[in-house]
């Protein structure tokens, strides 16, 4: 109970734990983890790096500029996860719809594939040219 109580004492008006410093806690671990087999000592000190990145910012006292980079984690991280769906949703779309760009004004143009040669009519700025589907 005593070392809870220090810990707490000790926690007190610092920044704690947040998502980033998991993730770069874990990342930490796993790059360690990984330069036991790859045998690089530069993977083992990018490990140690992320780790000592991790415990400084959950010690630190300065919240704002920690808020801040995990404001800036959030944003990176939603930017990644919203490349990887708009790349999954093109993924699932080519199997059911061609993909051409109008000579014209470089508008992407989406049309059902199998149809045979179909004159496709830009919708940006009705230019017509004729495609095989
Ligand atoms: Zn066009």
């Amino acid at each position: 109970m005593q070392f809870i109580q220090k810990m707490l004492f000790y926690m007190n008006g610092r920044y704690g734990m947040d998502e980033f410093s998991r993730v770069l806690l874990i990342a930490g671990l796993v790059i360690n983890l990984l330069s036991n087999f790859v045998g690089g000592l530069i993977f083992s000190v990018i490990g140690i790096a992320f780790i000592a990145y991790a415990i400084l910012r959950v010690l630190s006292k300065e919240k704002a500029a920690r808020y801040k980079e995990y404001r800036k984690y959030i944003q990176i991280k939603q930017k990644t996860v919203t490349f990887f769906q708009r790349l999954k949703n093109k993924r699932a779309q080519q199997k059911v719809y061609k993909f051409y760009t109008c000579v014209s004004c470089k508008q992407k143009v989406r049309v059902p594939k199998g149809k045979g040669k179909v004159k496709i009519t830009c919708p940006s700025c009705h230019h017509q040219f004729v495609k095989k589907t």
